[in-house]
C-alpha cells in the first residue's frame, strides 16, 4: 500500500485549490476524483462571480484550475473513495482510504467531496429521474429546444438554471412552494424581468405525470386549493442539496443533514482529517468559498504534518 503525506478526496474547486496550496507548501499530494475534475463547477454554463475574470464558463475555470494544480505537481487518480479508516484505529500515523480499487493511505486527508441535488421523495420522481427529470440544465437543456419546461425550487440554483434554460426552451415555468424566493435579490430581480419565465408561487407538487417519460406535473395552489396540470416534457429539480459524506466514519462529526463540522483550521473531529467546500457545515456554498476553504484546509494539513515530522 503506497503511503502519502496528503490525499485530497474530490477535484472540485475546493480540492483543486487545496492541491495547489499544499504543493506550494512542499507537501506531496494525491487527488482522488471519481468523475472529472471541476465538480459542480464544470456543470455551470456562465460564471460571473469568480473575482477578476468577468464572465467565464464552468468548463474553462475547471480546466484552468486543474492545469494549475497539475502544474504545481499534484498527482491525480480516477477512483471513488468508499470508506475512510482513521489513523487512531491502529495504522500508525496513517489514515486508510478504501476505494473501488486499491487501498491507499495518507498522514493527512482533505475531504472535498461536495454536494448533490435532491429529488422529490416519491416513487414516480425516482423512476423518472433521467427520463424527463433532470438536475442539470447545462447538461440537458438542449433536449428541450423550442419546448416548455418546468423548474422546481426557489434558491439561487433554481433561478439561475431557469434563466439559462430560456436559451433553449420556448417557455420556462418556475414552480416554488413559498410566496417568495430564497435566492439573492439581484438574481430574483433579473429573473422577474425575463419574459420567457412564468412564475408559479405557493404551489405544491401533487404528482409527476407520465409513466415511462415525464409528461407533466400536477400542482395544487396552497392558498386556493385549486389543482392544475402543467404539461411539460422536462422538469429540472433544484429543491435543495445534501453532502457526499455518507462514506465517512462516525468519529467525524456531522451536523443535521450530514454536513461535516470543522474547527477554524477546517480540521474535523478526527485529527489529520480536514473538510473543505460544499461538503462542510457552512453558510455559503459557492466556487469562491470552496476555493477559500481549499486553501485553509491545505494550510491546516500543512501545520498538522509539520507537527508529525
Ligand atoms: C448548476 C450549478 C450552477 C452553479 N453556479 C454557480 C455559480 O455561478 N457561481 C458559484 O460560485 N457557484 C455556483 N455553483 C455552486 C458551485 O459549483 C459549488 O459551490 C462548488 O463547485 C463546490 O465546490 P466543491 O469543490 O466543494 O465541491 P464539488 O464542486 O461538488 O466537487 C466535489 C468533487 O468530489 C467528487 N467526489 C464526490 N464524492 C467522491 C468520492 N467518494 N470519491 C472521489 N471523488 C468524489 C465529485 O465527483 C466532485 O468532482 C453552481 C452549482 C451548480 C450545481
Amino acid at each position: 500500500m503506497t503511503e502519502r503525506e496528503l490525499i485530497i478526496i474530490g477535484a472540485g474547486p475546493a480540492g483543486l485549490t487545496a492541491a495547489m496550496y499544499a504543493r506550494r507548501a512542499g507537501i506531496s499530494v494525491l487527488v482522488l476524483e471519481r468523475t472529472i475534475a471541476g465538480g459542480q463547477m464544470r456543470l455551470t454554463g456562465e460564471i460571473e462571480n469568480w473575482p477578476g475574470l468577468g464572465v467565464t464558463t464552468g468548463e474553462e475555470l475547471s480546466e484552468s484550475m486543474h492545469n494549475q494544480a497539475m502544474g504545481f505537481g499534484a498527482e491525480f487518480m480516477d477512483t471513488m473513495v468508499t470508506g475512510l479508516i482513521p489513523a487512531s484505529k491502529g495504522s500508525g500515523p496513517f489514515h486508510t482510504l478504501k476505494t473501488i480499487g486499491e487501498d491507499l493511505s495518507a498522514k493527512a486527508v482533505i475531504v472535498a467531496t461536495g454536494a448533490y441535488h435532491k429529488n422529490l421523495d416519491s416513487r414516480k420522481a425516482q423512476k423518472l429521474a433521467g427520463r424527463g427529470i433532470s438536475f442539470c440544465a447545462i447538461c440537458d437543456g438542449g433536449f428541450y429546444r423550442g419546448k416548455e419546461v418546468a423548474v422546481i425550487g426557489g434558491g439561487n440554483a433554481a433561478l439561475e438554471q431557469a434563466m439559462y434554460l430560456t436559451n433553449h426552451a420556448s417557455r420556462v415555468h418556475l414552480i416554488h412552494r413559498r410566496d417568495e424566493f430564497r435566492a439573492h435579490k439581484v438574481v430574483a430581480e433579473r429573473l422577474l424581468r425575463d419574459p420567457k419565465i412564468v412564475t408559479h408561487l405557493n404551489k405544491e407538487i401533487l404528482d409527476i405525470l407520465g409513466e415511462d417519460d415525464v409528461e407533466g406535473i400536477r400542482l395544487r395552489d396552497k392558498k386556493t386549493g385549486e389543482v392544475t396540470d402543467l404539461m411539460v416534457p422536462g422538469i429540472f429539480m433544484f429543491i435543495g442539496s445534501a453532502p457526499h459524506s455518507g462514506f465517512l466514519p462516525a468519529e467525524i462529526e456531522r451536523a443535521e443533514g450530514g454536513w461535516i463540522v470543522t474547527d477554524r483550521t477546517l480540521q474535523t473531529t478526527v485529527p489529520g482529517i480536514f473538510a473543505a467546500g460544499d461538503v462542510r457545515d457552512t453558510e455559503l456554498r459557492q466556487i469562491v468559498t470552496a476555493a477559500a476553504d481549499g486553501a485553509l484546509a491545505a494550510m491546516g494539513a500543512y501545520a498538522y504534518l509539520e507537527g508529525l515530522r
